[in-house]
């Protein structure tokens, strides 16, 4: 299983070093053989030797350049970081970001063979519009994608869900991995207000290969605690 999380606009350097720094203490401990990936804020990078992942949580396409505001592939380089969180909701709707714009993203991290994580989910009214407007809504966000990429990981989170507490039903969980299922082989994470008292069964539906974690990953205790269910469950 995948066991990620998104740490956001939080955790300075120092905090992010110490931080990932339990969770490789925890993994080592606990002989645990799931992948975990953590995805700090841009100037938390670093060079961290360590059994986690760590990606990026956003980047241009670029190598440099004149992208105010961006970092490119010479930046990521600096840390050794191969991995990319591409089309969170947040960059979706709050920064905008466009479905052409993330496939211009996409293929150019494709290329150099970076290993991307890749969000969709809908907004509240499309999921009130009824399961078929939802899922051709959901369709539009794999558009452009090569979903048969070998270094791809796709997470499903409604955007409703997202930092709310909000969950869908475990069954409504189900049913659309299950038709997520047949648009991508790749590994299927959910993500959306998991927490350490929901995760494990979560973690334990049918077509779940993993979770992606936003604040409550910010407790290394608890997000420690969830990869230790997804060992147990494998
Ligand atoms: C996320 O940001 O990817 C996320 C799932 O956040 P949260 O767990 O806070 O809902």
């Amino acid at each position: 299983m995948i066991i990620a999380a998104n740490l956001k606009t939080n955790f300075t350097r120092k905090e992010t070093n110490s931080y990932i720094a339990e969770l490789d203490t925890y993994v080592k401990n606990n002989a645990i053989s799931q992948e975990v990936l953590v995805f700090p804020a841009m100037s938390s990078l670093d060079e961290n030797n360590t059994s986690i992942v760590v990606g990026a949580q956003n980047a241009y396409p670029t190598k440099d350049g004149a992208f105010t505001g961006e970092i490119g592939t010479t930046h990521l380089d600096e840390f050794g970081i191969k991995t990319i969180l591409i089309g969170h909701s947040e960059r979706r709707h709050i920064l905008g970001e466009t479905q052409e714009a993330l496939v211009e993203k996409f293929n150019y991290y494709k290329e150099l063979g970076f290993k991307i994580v890749y969000c969709v989910g809908e907004p509240l009214e499309k999921r009130e519009a009824g399961e078929a407007e939802m899922m051709e809504y959901i369709s539009t966000q794999y558009e452009g994608i090569d979903t048969n990429y070998e270094n791809l990981i796709i997470a499903y989170e409604p955007v409703w869900a997202i930092g709310t507490g909000l969950t869908p039903t475990l069954e409504d969980i189900a049913s659309i991995h299950k038709e997520l299922k047949k648009k991508s082989p790749a590994p299927l994470l959910y993500g959306g207000s998991v927490k350490v008292t929901n995760a494990k069964e979560v973690l334990a539906i049918e077509n779940v290969d993993g979770i992606l974690v936003g604040s409550a990953a910010l407790y290394a205790e608890h997000f420690c605690s969830m990869i230790g269910f997804a060992e147990e469950l494998c």
